[in-house]
């Protein structure tokens, strides 16, 4: 027997609104369903991403095949080469008009040994000892210098700031003792006019314009961010070495820093018997060229793949001395090999991205950026459709994140919270974008000075020392769980980032 409905009576109507409440749930349901599975999408990649592959990478890379990647040489283009190799494999298309290199001239020098530093008291003779006491100069000329030494403080000469260093001693023919940086640090507007005058290469110019025969530079570090001056023969030593010869001729290192820092130009001559020798053995390549490996997965909207979201790191290391590798691991293998992991997803990740993502390895960045430099000089993407660009420098060493940016660019930002939020759980750390007036000094400084909004992601709570520049940058400081999480923050960060339509 069948029953006819009238849905005026009362009895009926309470059928009406449990059609329409079952209804609507079952709306609810499918599309917390298509939401579900979008997140399972999502997830599936998320959990392909593992410590063990993105270590595999870090060991590729800081391998001795590639002898610590300095740019420009043959073996930082091997490296380039199976980074792009990787592309391929996943299917990331080249972003250079068919091409995965992105080339720019980078001239460089080989440390071929190790070379010696002396230091002599009088009768007393000190052979210093790599890497504990000196490094050799990453751009020094070859050949021996010996010579009496003069403290030159940062050895700058700015008339137009009532300036100099060099006013009351002579250095013709002697070894300079030069500190880096500028009497002036504080983050505003008057560092500005002592910027020009930060640079390394200002201020060997400076030294060579003054007669100096030579150099130690009080900063021990591989530092290939330096000139090629014909005949200027320097090597760099630790702050004890720097301590003992001043104790030596009767000076207190500290007391000449504070004095320095009060722009005293605390600059003396040191007495006659004490003096270096150094000898260096280099040779210098200044036609060289070095590249970006750039790979792109098209967005999937027809709209807006045609704005962009760009992933960058450098892929270059600070090289060889003699026989000694650096193998540049957490500095910056590690962030290689967290975007390669992200990369790798983002290819696979069965939710597309709508928006372009733009890989960069970049370039010449411990030569001076010249890598991002060239980039922002000739982008492959325009500018105002470059939404954002994130770069990874030392991302593979501790417990937690800090990504600069993130309190400027808050909704962008956004993504990336909820992904450490809800799938990652890591204490991640913010700061706004700040102006930087000094010299700059990293590859999202360069993008963020054309325009483009740029977080800067690194790892904190570091774990293992950080040897930064320094031969021990191995491997094993790398926290393979770190890496892990910082690839699946990339990974789900900037799909977000990417599919967002409100942006
Ligand atoms: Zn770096």
């Amino acid at each position: 027997m069948s029953k006819n409905y009238n849905f005026n009576d009362p009895e009926n109507l309470m059928m009406r609104v449990t059609i329409l409440y079952v209804l609507l749930m079952a709306a609810i349901t499918l599309n917390a369903l298509a939401q579900q599975s979008n997140k399972d999408l999502q997830l599936k990649t998320f959990h392909s991403i593992s410590s063990n592959q993105l270590m595999e990478y870090a060991a590729e890379l800081s391998s001795n095949k590639y002898e610590g990647r300095l740019s420009g040489t043959p073996e930082y283009l091997e490296a380039a080469k199976w980074c792009a190799s990787k592309f391929e494999e996943w299917g990331i298309q080249p972003a250079n008009n068919g091409s995965y290199f992105q080339y720019f001239p980078n001239e460089y020098s080989e440390v071929k040994a190790l070379g010696s530093v002396v230091y002599f008291n009088g009768d007393e003779k000190t052979y210093l000892d790599f890497p504990e006491d000196y490094f050799p100069g990453s751009n020094s000329a070859s050949g021996t210098v010996q010579a009496e030494l003069v403290y030159v403080g940062h050895g700058i000469t700015a008339p137009e700031l009532d300036y100099d260093d060099y006013k009351n001693v002579d250095v013709k023919g002697k070894i300079i003792i030069l500190e880096s940086g500028t009497p002036y640090t504080k983050n505003d507007e008057t560092l500005a006019k002592w910027t020009p005058y930060a640079y390394h290469r200002y201020k060997f110019r400076n030294a060579v314009k003054h007669g100096a025969a030579g150099m130690i530079y009080v900063s021990k570090l591989a530092n290939p961010n330096t000139v090629n001056l014909e005949g200027f023969i320097y090597a760099h030593v630790d702050i004890k070495v720097a301590e003992k010869i001043f104790t030596d001729a009767g000076k207190d290192l500290i007391e000449v820093r504070k004095q320095l820092k009060d722009m005293e130009t605390p600059s003396f001559e040191l007495p006659t018997e004490q003096q270096v020798f150094i000898r260096a053995e280099t040779k210098y390549f200044p036609e060289a060229q070095a590249c970006n490996v750039v790979g792109m997965i098209e967005g999937s909207d027809p709209e807006l793949k045609d704005e962009v979201i760009i992933i960058g790191g450098h892929l270059d290391g600070q090289g060889k001395m003699g026989d000694v590798i650096f193998p540049s691991a957490l500095d910056n293998a590690s962030g290689i090999s967290d975007i390669l992991g992200a990369a790798k997803a983002l290819a696979s990740s069965e939710e597309k991205p709508k928006r372009s993502v733009l890989f960069i390895l970049l370039g010449g960045e411990e030569c001076g950026l010249y890598g991002s430099k060239y980039y922002c000089e000739n982008p492959l993407f325009p500018v105002e459709k470059t939404k954002l660009m994130i770069n990874l420098d030392m991302v593979g060493n501790g417990t937690g994140f800090f990504v600069s940016g993130g309190k400027t660019h808050t909704k962008l930002f956004s993504h990336f919270e909820t992904a450490n939020n809800t799938f990652i759980h890591r204490e991640m750390q913010a700061s706004a974008v700040q102006k930087n007036y000094g010299r700059p000094r990293s590859d999202a400084s360069v993008f963020e000075d054309i325009g483009i909004n740029t977080f800067s992601l690194w790892t904190r709570n570091s774990v293992y020392p950080v040897y930064y520049h320094h031969p021990m940058d191995k491997t094993n400081v790398l926290t393979p769980e770190i890496m892990e999480d910082a690839a699946k923050l990339l990974y789900l960060g900037v799909l977000g980032v990417a599919n967002d339509t409100k942006l």
